[in-house]
């Protein structure tokens, strides 16, 4: 029970990996706040699991791309549990299309929810933990932030800046005990990447970018998470631990 008496926020926790990240945390004694901005049963089955599993869980219904919506779901945490130890930044859409093709709506709506998104949780968390001088905050970023992911230029560039957002929060948050860091997924099968796991052709081309030769699993994405939110991770802030089948390594 690594998480006993911690209490963690998971954006878009409501399926994929978000689920498996709040899931993994209330097996491991946290008590959990479950957020999604829409389809809200299925995040309310998220909390039913959760108390199954013997912790307590809320959930939040709360936009992450506005700033107004983050902090109601911080002081909902705060309202429930007392205080908040953990944010995990998950929350993220996808909305493809070529760069000459993509529209603005497109743009500012995928930058909106990762990036501005991440900042808001951000944000709205760290009065908090700098009170208590301490504080986990794990952004989920992808391999599309180093390498760049033909028809998701809104995508790649919202990831890359969740990765500049980590080491900035790292620099300017350690003196206060709180520990920033990423957590980067290559292909992991979930609704989001259906597209590209359920389309012959694009599947037998990442698969042959995963030197694994097989996608990954929300709970494998989950582990990594709990990892770095965990004592274990004592002595690591503002880095990236990549998840990814060795795609990278592959690719580079
Ligand atoms: P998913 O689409 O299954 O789940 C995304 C979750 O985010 C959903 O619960 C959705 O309701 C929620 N969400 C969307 N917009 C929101 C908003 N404005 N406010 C609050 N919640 C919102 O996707 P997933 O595959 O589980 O992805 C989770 C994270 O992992 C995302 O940030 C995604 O970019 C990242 N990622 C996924 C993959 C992959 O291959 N699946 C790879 C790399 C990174």
């Amino acid at each position: 029970m690594r998480f006993k008496n911690k209490v963690a926020i998971v954006t878009g926790s409501g399926r994929g990996i978000g689920r498996a990240i709040a899931l993994a945390f209330a097996r491991e004694g946290a008590d959990v706040t479950v957020n999604a901005s829409r389809r809200i049963e299925e995040a309310q089955e998220v909390v039913k699991e959760i108390e199954r599993l013997g912790s307590r869980a809320i959930f939040v219904k709360a936009d992450v791309s506005l700033k107004s919506e983050a902090i109601k779901l911080v002081r909902a945490t705060i309202d429930a549990f007392g205080k908040v130890d953990i944010l995990v930044n998950n929350a993220g859409i996808a909305d493809p299309a070529l760069l000459h093709q993509m529209t603005e709506d497109q743009w500012d709506r995928v930058i909106a929810v990762i990036l501005k998104g991440t900042f808001n949780c951000i944000q709205a968390v760290v009065p908090y933990m700098i009170k208590q001088n301490y504080g986990k905050i794990i952004n989920i970023s992808s391999t599309a932030a180093r390498i760049g992911f033909t028809g998701n230029i809104n995508y790649a560039a919202a990831k890359a800046g969740c990765e500049a957002i980590t080491k900035t929060a790292a620099k300017e948050l350690a003196k206060y005990g709180i520990y920033v860091n990423c957590v980067s997924p290559g292909i992991i099968e979930t609704e989001m990447s259906k597209g590209i796991t359920e389309n012959p052709k694009l599947r037998e081309k990442y698969l042959s970018w995963t030197l694994l030769r097989r996608f990954g699993k929300p709970e494998e994405v989950a582990a990594a998470v709990l990892f770095l939110a965990s004592d274990e991770a004592s002595y690591i802030t503002g880095q990236t631990l990549y998840v990814d089948g060795g795609e990278l390594i592959s690719i580079a």
